[in-house]
């Protein structure tokens, strides 16, 4: 049985949603270690569109388990509501959702701190969606925060003082500047000890049959012999350790969060899926070597339909960039690739591929730690042909046009791992699966279908 990672290697976005869904059925249950409900996935199930944020879109698939675990911040306003939206759909999770007792709690406080800062931030803003995930995470790594465990605490009362103790002057500051005004008096009133102790005990009762130890879970059934999907949230390039700092989000999103987000040991982990898009987007702030501020970024903005799922935003939009995705491949150590969106340049008369970057006279190869050099890369490009052909549809690697399959074999070239998904479509039938190749089998125990 194999316990597998599904990671984004750009920015987040890569389509994640639709190949998770799609891989679903060959394990038992499928764990989230990061992030919070800034991670938007669109998942098409029959002919119904979900919205999903925090629970993962296993939880459509009738008997697969789902669990958030620890390394993720979790606001229980927005874990109920997508609840009741899954069950309104007719869903019932009922003992398939457990969240982790050592999750972060989320609060309306740090939504409140969140937008507060963007707008201080004026136009060196990071462009977070500002719902609050950054301060979460802040009160976890700085120990004052709550964990879901502590929703039920007797000293509930003392957990709450201790986050106003350093929330509330840095919101008067706020305020005193003008920039809490558009908070909602909803908000506001959060900041209020009593009201708080009493939203996070309400909160406490109504999470309580899915409040669990997961890590006991997690390990329990990887004993027990079922496999497990690790789905990680955001991209590659926005991990607080290894992505464009300070424009990244504020956990672990590479591989290596699955362990420490879940509890599982790495010893434990079998191998990793990478997410690749066919071309690039980025949401928010911060360095795009590839970033196309013409037509040609408008037509895969278009195309691609890339507007956040969370949001609405309009992403940025660019060529491959092989830099990162090498770098990706490096810290994520990708078993398999799964290339989405390749029908998006099915138009296209050439397609250009970021080799290198180019800064001060040299041409680098690999990411640049440091931030001016990131902005001042400019990009080295090799063109290809397109293939002005249809791809949608394509069942197998010899139904694409000849210029499409040569795209898929440079991408293997470079980055040292096969692809082991052509999606070419957002429906799942839209998908070419390498039956022909070990390592689909392999990562999915041979579980998954034609
Ligand atoms: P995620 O968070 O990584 O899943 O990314 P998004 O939520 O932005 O999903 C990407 C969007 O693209 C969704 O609306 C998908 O239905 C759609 N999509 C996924 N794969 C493909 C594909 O291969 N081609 C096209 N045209 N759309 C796709």
């Amino acid at each position: 049985m194999a316990n597998t990672v599904i990671v984004g290697m750009q920015w987040g976005d890569e389509g994640k949603g639709k190949i998770v869904d799609l891989i679903c059925p060959a394990f038992d249950a499928v764990a989230r270690y990061q992030g919070g409900h800034n991670a938007g996935h669109t998942v098409r199930f029959g002919d119904r569109h979900f919205s999903l944020r925090l629970i993962p879109s296993g939880i459509l698939h009738e008997g697969m388990s789902c669990v958030l675990g620890n390394g993720m911040v979790v606001a229980p306003d927005a874990f109920l509501g997508e609840l009741e939206e899954l069950r309104g759909a007719g869903v019932d999770e009922t003992g398939r959702l457990s969240v982790s007792n050592r999750a972060t709690v989320l609060l309306p406080l740090h939504v409140a701190l969140d937008r507060a800062r963007e707008r201080a931030r004026g136009a060196a803003a990071i462009g977070t969606t500002s719902r609050g995930i950054g301060p979460a995470y802040e009160s976890k790594v700085a120990r004052y925060g709550l964990r879901m465990v502590d929703l039920a605490a007797p000293d509930l009362e003392d957990r709450i003082a201790a986050s106003l103790d350093v929330v509330g002057p840095q919101l008067q500051a706020h305020a005193a500047a003008g920039r809490v005004e558009e908070v909602e008096a909803g908000e506001a009133s959060e900041t209020d000890p009593a009201a708080l102790a009493d939203a996070c005990r309400a909160w406490a009762e109504r999470l309580a049959p899915y409040l669990a130890d997961t890590e006991h879970l997690l390990n329990g059934w990887i004993r027990d012999g079922k496999s497990l999907l690790f789905e990680g949230a955001q991209g590659t390039l926005l991990d607080v350790d290894h992505g464009t700092f300070p424009y990244v989000t504020s956990s672990s999103s590479t591989a290596g969060g699955a362990a420490t987000g879940t509890g599982v040991p790495p010893t434990a982990i079998d191998g990793v899926i990478g997410i690749l898009k066919a071309y690039t987007t980025r949401v928010g702030a911060g360095p795009f070597t590839t970033e196309l501020e013409d037509d040609t970024g408008e037509y895969l903005r278009q195309r691609g339909n890339e507007f956040g799922t969370v949001t609405g935003r309009p992403r940025r939009c660019g060529w491959l960039d092989l830099v990162a995705a090498r770098y990706a491949q490096t810290l994520n150590g990708v078993d398999g690739i799964a290339l989405t969106k390749l029908d998006v340049l099915d138009e296209l008369r050439e397609i250009k591929i970021c080799t290198g970057y180019r800064l001060r006279g040299e041409v680098l190869h690999d990411l640049p730690a440091e931030r001016a050099a990131l902005e001042d890369a400019e990009p080295v490009y090799d063109t290809v042909p397109g293939w002005q052909k249809t791809t949608a549809g394509a069942l197998e690697l010899s139904d694409l046009p000849p210029a499409a399959r040569d795209y898929v074999a440079r991408i293997e070239d470079e980055l040292g791992a096969p692809v082991l998904f052509v999606s070419t479509g957002p429906r799942r039938e839209e998908t070419i699966l390498r039956h022909d190749l070990p390592e689909l089998g392999r990562l999915t125990s041979g579980r998954l279908l034609r």
